[in-house]
């Protein structure tokens, strides 16, 4: 409890109680009426608000009776005042939700033992959630934890096998390879013999893979067509390129399905533990950038990730100075994609996504681009000019007939690491004249995992501004879900390589429908990304999924386009959603 607010009309009595809190050391703020009491509740969300019941304009009833319908302010601990016992007050103080009441005069002791007393409260309310969500987590682990088709561990395993192997390295054997494999056109298989034979091939592709690698390997199925092998600790690459060449040569061989004959190869990289990378997201990232080298060169063989193979190339430095000039040039534009409630049937926002077009007209995809803008750190004043374009953008939308229409805007890691994004971000809602509970900025996980008690920090203040906060891309991380309670979202963005084809696949509809569950007990939304088919939305919209998103229902439009997309009359051919 480090917070208080104390609201207050009598000034006396306010800068007691401020005077006695200080000399404890609690941070203290304070409003002189109802009205500024709940405009401050809401923009800081202190830890605990005392109250007073008898003031003018809005009283306390008034405050906790608004305070409590708000999502972000309906769990703060509220302590009432009251210049006498009056048992009518008390009752309807009560009623309306109020943990405890203090009659005035009150001693330093008893306000000290009403603040310590909602403190204990609030600490055992806490841990009973963390034990319930344990329990839930507890009921979902294998299901997450084991890859229901070939019951290889999946990559939420990888973290701790990582640390079970890197445990075991000494001065002889100091490294520990991590293999990422990816099978050569696994797409055609599955598109000429069908899904199940692609499924069967899988769980024969992992039962060979258990078999040809060496004691202590530990086999993951990373997502649909590949795989990653974490080994025991090596004496020098030269094992590595050992054990990845026995596996290499054991896939070659045929394997016999419904009495046909399957070829296959496999690309391989290779990433080194320390040296490539001490996290787990780094190793296959970058053994993931060597796999898709030898992909490029067709396959069939491996590679060991070096920084300087896979640094900068001369492509990515021309365009890196051509990004320099984007916004200058005007060459940047934000198109809009409609976020649409599965059980209201209607639009309740669009996520911007930012397009670079060259003056040639050509199109530079964002996943090439936005890399490259956050290496450079060009992605801070990019983003500057995203949140503003949205913002503006919005506005127009607003004004156009939709006033609650949310838009949604993404955030790299770059951005929020500056101790001066936050007050760019007020300036913005500022100078916009912005209501920012319709702005949602989207962060993934990545954001997160690094230093978690500071991320903590930097979204709890996002929050107090009122804006919302969705996790985006869920299910591409490492973390489980409990890790999510800990952070203040609002929303959470199932990613789309899950909702692909999800209601012909059992680990992907597995995954997702605990994804679904857990999300609810934590009071979030949930976004499926990527919804393309109609299958794919009825499977969602049984489950209980908020919203989708996605080419089925639409492309990311340009304004134009989405506020012509907006009007309901131009969306006959959308019938089959409503
Ligand atoms: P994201 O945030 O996951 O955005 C969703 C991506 O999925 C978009 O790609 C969107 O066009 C695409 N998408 C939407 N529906 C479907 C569908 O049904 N099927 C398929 N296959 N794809 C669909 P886009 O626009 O190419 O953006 C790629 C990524 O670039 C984004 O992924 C985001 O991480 C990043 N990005 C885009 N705009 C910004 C921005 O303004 N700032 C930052 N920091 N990153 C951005
Ligand atoms: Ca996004
Ligand atoms: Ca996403």
């Amino acid at each position: 409890m480090q917070k208080i607010l104390v609201i207050e009309d009598e000034t006396s009595v306010r800068e007691n109680i401020i005077e006695l809190l200080f000399a404890e050391e609690f941070e203290v703020i304070c409003a002189e009426n109802g009205r500024q009491g709940v405009r401050r509740a809401t923009a800081e969300v202190p830890d605990l608000i005392i109250c007073d019941v008898m003031m003018p304009e809005l009283d306390g009833f008034g405050v906790l009776t608004e305070l409590r319908q708000n999502p972000a302010t309906s769990r703060i601990p509220f302590i009432f005042l009251t210049a006498k016992a009056d048992r009518a007050d008390w009752r309807q103080g009560m009623e309306l939700g109020a943990d405890d009441y203090l009659t005035k005069p009150f001693t330093r002791e008893e306000l000290l033992g009403a603040i310590a007393a909602r403190y204990q409260k609030q600490l055992a309310l806490q841990q009973e959630r963390d034990r319930e969500l344990q329990q839930l987590e507890q009921k979902y682990r294998h299901r997450l934890q084991t890859d229901s088709l070939t019951t290889l561990p999946t990559r939420l395993m990888l973290p701790s096998l990582l640390e079970q192997a890197t445990a075991k390295i000494t001065a002889s054997e100091p490294i520990v390879p991590l293999i990422c494999l990816g099978l050569d056109r696994f797409s055609r298989i599955n598109d000429n013999l069908g899904n199940d034979f692609g499924d069967r091939l899988l769980v024969a592709v992992a039962q060979r893979l258990n078999a040809s690698v060496r004691m202590g390997c530990a086999t993951i199925r990373l997502d649909s067509d590949r795989f990653a092998i974490i080994t025991p600790p090596s004496p020098s690459r030269t094992q590595a390129a050992r054990t990845t060449e026995t596996i290499l040569t054991s896939l070659r061989l045929p394997f016999r399905l419904e009495d046909q004959e399957i070829f296959i190869t496999a690309s391989f990289g290779i990433a080194l533990y320390p040296q490539d990378g001490r996290h787990i997201e780094q190793l296959i990232q970058n053994a993931t950038k060597a796999l898709n080298v030898v992909k490029v060169q067709g396959g069939d063989d491996y590679q060991f990730y070096l920084a300087a193979r896979h640094g900068y190339s001369e492509n990515d430095l021309a365009l890196e100075n051509q990004l320099r000039y984007a916004l200058e040039r005007q060459q940047l534009q934000l198109y809009y994609q409609p976020q649409y409630h599965l059980q209201t049937g209607e639009i309740t926002g669009a996520e911007a996504l930012l397009r670079w077009r060259l003056d040639d007209g050509s199109f530079i995809p964002p996943a090439k681009f936005i890399p490259l803008a956050e290496t450079s750190g060009l992605i801070v004043p990019i983003g500057e000019w995203v949140l503003q374009t949205a913002c503006q953008e919005a506005k127009i939308w607003q004004k156009a007939g939709f006033p609650n229409l949310r838009v949604a805007v993404n955030i790299s890691a770059r951005q929020l690491e500056r101790p001066d994004w936050r007050s760019s971000l007020v300036k913005i809602l500022t100078n916009e004249d912005f209501p920012p509970q319709l702005l949602e900025l989207e962060l993934t996980e990545s954001i997160l995992l690094r230093d978690t008690e500071a991320a903590i920090k930097a979204l709890q203040a996002l929050k107090a501004l009122s804006v919302r906060i969705a996790i985006d891309d869920f299910g591409t991380g490492y973390s489980g879900l409990s890790y999510l309670q800990r952070f203040p979202f609002d929303k959470l963005k199932i990613d789309r390589s899950f909702i692909l084809n999800l209601h012909q696949d059992s680990t992907k509809s597995n995954l997702t429908q605990a994804i679904i569950e857990m999300a609810r007990y934590l009071h979030l939304k949930v976004v499926a990304e990527g919804v393309e088919s109609a299958e794919e939305m009825a499977w969602l919209q049984e489950r209980y999924c908020d919203e989708i998103q996605g080419y089925f229902f639409s492309h990311p439009l340009p304004l134009e386009q989405f506020l012509k997309f907006l009007d309901p009359r131009n969306r006959g051919s959308m019938n089959a959603l409503g």
